[in-house]
């Protein structure tokens, strides 16, 4: 059979994100027993397109920018999933992140399948004025995906809901009526949900809760260390310490600290987000990003980037529990020697669900212009939560096998059932 120029690419990136995502497919259609035709399907996308544009710098030059946007598997429903703007997105990252999108979709079981966005930019470089002119120009390329009945972005990494709600504008414009429900996570003053901007920490925090309990422990008084201090870094922050643990140490992209006897999260929360926040905190120690995924501690938080935990550090990592608020933090190396040594690892397509959660709860509300109170949305989103944690961990202990393989089996059973029942067209 020919290869597809997916597959020949894969060779060539065997630890790329897109190859991990294929191995971790693989070996759940094992469990599952998949007919080998329909494991064909679900390991392409669907629809990739590759945009590169002029912006209109501050300095009056115009620079080209690269984006993207995959669509996965559409068999559940409209696409979804956040932008990323960051100097290293790629279409193998954003193909992986879209197929990661598919499966959390399905295992929370709402009616979404996968998509992934991105511009390589470092919006960080960028003044406001040439990042709107990035958005608004990326949204217009992409725009014959994007809809509030086709597809569906939301916040990543490098994006936050001034820029949701730039594409909701861009989107409204172009068709000459206001469209809430093309774009999740945007400000509660044009649409946005209450809820959704802690959405995905909260979420990490319920997790937490839970998977401490499974060992026989409790959230309170535990020590958690947090790899990132952006939206769900942070968010993830204020709920641990309002739920009583005690955060012992945070980290941005420059560095972290680290304080034994835990950190001052409200007066650092003061400050979250501005550069040089977390290094100008006087009492902790100031540590690496490598030194705070090996701390001592019982809960680790990686809500940075993908592939930070792997075979080569996995051996020294000391927590109990790993929460993965990022998308794809454990190589599927790491996960081994994690088993190995016991630690409890919450997989992302669960762990990081409460974003999508609400971003579902956003939409549902956009499209009925009807609007719910944060008490609502809160309680929703934990009973979600706390549902899916049961189901993957009961479907992990049948199965024998760790809570990520128990949250694919689910997931990739749910897209598999809905693309055979579908059937194939024509
Ligand atoms: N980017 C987030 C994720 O990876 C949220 C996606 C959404 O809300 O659609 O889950």
């Amino acid at each position: 059979m020919a290869q597809t120029i997916i597959e020949r690419e894969r060779h060539t990136e065997e630890s790329s994100a897109y190859a991990i995502a294929i191995r971790q497919l693989e070996t759940a259609a094992h469990y599952l027993n998949l007919d080998r035709s329909l494991l064909e399907v679900l390991k392409h996308p669907r629809r990739e397109l590759i945009v590169n544009f002029p912006v209109k710098m501050d300095d009056g030059s115009i620079r080209v920018f690269t984006g993207y946007r995959v669509h996965h598997n559409p068999a559940r429903g409209p696409a979804k999933g956040g932008i990323r703007y960051h100097p290293e997105v790629t279409l193998d990252e954003t193909r992986a992140l879209a197929m990661w999108m598919t499966w959390k979709c399905a295992v929370v079981n709402i009616p979404y399948s996968g998509a992934k966005g991105g511009v390589v930019c470092d919006p960080k470089r960028l003044s406001v004025h040439e990042l709107e002119n990035l958005t608004r120009r990326y949204i217009t390329e992409i725009s014959m995906l994007i809809g509030p009945e086709s597809d569906i972005p939301a916040p990543d990494v490098g994006t936050n809901p001034q820029v949701m709600a730039w594409i909701m504008d861009t989107y409204s414009m172009h068709k000459g009526y206001t469209v809430p429900a093309v774009v999740t996570g945007k400000p509660i003053a044009i649409g946005g949900s209450e809820g959704r901007l802690e959405a995905t920490g909260r979420g990490v925090t319920v997790m937490a809760h839970e998977a401490l309990k499974q060992i026989g422990s409790q959230l309170e008084g535990a020590t958690v260390a947090i790899q990132g201090f952006g939206n769900v870094g942070s968010a993830t922050a204020k709920l641990m310490h309002q739920a009583g643990a005690k955060v012992v140490a945070i980290s941005d992209v420059r560095g972290g600290i680290y304080n034994p006897n835990g950190l001052n999260i409200p007066a650092l929360l003061h400050c979250a987000g501005r550069d040089g926040c977390i290094q100008a905190y006087r009492d902790a120690e100031p540590i690496t990003n490598e030194e705070l995924l090996e701390l001592p501690c019982d809960v680790l938080v990686p809500a940075a980037l993908h592939g930070v935990i792997t075979g080569h550090n996995a051996e020294r990592i000391k927590a109990r529990v790993i929460v993965e608020a990022a998308n794809g933090p454990v190589t599927p190396d790491a996960d081994e020697i994690l088993d190995d040594k016991g630690v409890l690892v919450v997989p992302d397509i669960l762990a990081n669900a409460g974003g999508v959660i609400v971003s579902y709860f956003e939409w549902v509300q956009d499209l009925q212009a009807f609007f719910w109170e944060e008490e609502e949305v809160n309680r929703k989103l934990e009973k979600a939560m706390r549902r899916s944690y049961e189901h993957v961990a009961q479907t992990a202990e049948q199965n024998k096998v760790n809570m990520r393989m128990g949250a694919y089996i689910i997931g990739v059973k749910r897209v598999a059932e809905a693309t055979t029942i579908r059937g194939i067209y024509p």
